[in-house]
């Protein structure tokens, strides 16, 4: 997976995905991050990439021509033949799911573009993104963050990335439920035990019982999720309890 991030924060993007899993992911080049600053396109001697809007009002807002010009050089260096996918960060996009993540990161390479201040000049938008997303209700000071949140997850589901493939798959909203409740070491704490059936060793028993508090903490924490859930008639019922 190739990722191009266009910015005027570059820095904030490289340190943010650096260290740990993803850090790892990089160097093994399961990953690869490219960032792109839009001031280095820049066409004002001050390297100015912002003005006053049209029509008044408060803040700035990112010109167009450097942001297309940032973006054509992307697309030069990368050559690619195909189409690329641009993801516009921003509060008006079709907000970021897990499901979204998947398609993600079926692709080959990636472009984010994060806008700052008022947002970007809706011209160059419409002549070059292909996908507005917003990664919830609110509104961030930019887009760095939210490209660092979809790149992680995304990065998460790409083959090798995860020491072990298998835990991407049984996670929070896999089947439209959440996981399952987690211990480790030591078996008491505060005077309260793990349950019993985890030191079983049977894994019958331990898959039964970790759908069952799927089911039931989705139940209890996002019951807006369990309308996709495929749950059998006795989960039904133990949602409903
Ligand atoms: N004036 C814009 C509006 O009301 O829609 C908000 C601009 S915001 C202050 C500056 C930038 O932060 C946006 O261009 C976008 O790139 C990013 N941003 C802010 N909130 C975001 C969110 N929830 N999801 C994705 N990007 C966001």
């Amino acid at each position: 997976m190739n990722y191009h991030v266009l910015t005027l924060f570059p820095e904030m993007i490289e340190q943010g995905l650096n260290t740990s899993i993803l850090g790892r992911a990089r160097e093994k080049n399961l990953i690869t991050l490219q960032t792109t600053n839009i001031r280095d396109f820049s066409t004002n001697k001050h390297l100015k990439v912002d003005d006053y809007p049209y029509g008044g009002g408060a803040g700035m807002v990112m010109q167009a021509e450097p942001v297309y010009k940032a973006y054509e050089h992307v697309k030069e260096q990368m050559g690619s033949e195909k189409p690329l996918r641009v993801i516009y960060l921003t509060p008006q996009g079709k907000v970021f799911t897990q499901e979204l993540a998947e398609e993600f990161a079926k692709e080959e390479n990636l472009v984010f573009l994060c806008g700052h201040y008022e947002g970007i000049d809706e011209r160059v938008l419409d002549r070059i993104v292909t996908d507005h997303v917003s990664i919830g209700d609110y509104v961030l000071t930019g887009g760095e963050l939210p490209s660092m949140v979809m790149m992680d997850a995304i990065s998460r589901l790409v083959p090798g990335v995860l020491n072990n493939d298998v835990s991407a798959e049984i996670e929070s909203f896999h089947d439209n439920l959440l996981e399952y409740p987690q211990y480790t070491r030591p078996e008491e704490f505060m005077g309260e035990k793990v349950p019993e059936v985890l030191l079983s060793g049977h894994h019958g028993n331990i898959d039964k019982w970790r759908r069952e508090q799927s089911v039931i903490r989705t139940a209890q924490r996002r019951p807006d999720l369990l309308k996709g859930a495929n749950l059998t008639d006795k989960e039904k019922r133990i949602a409903r309890e």
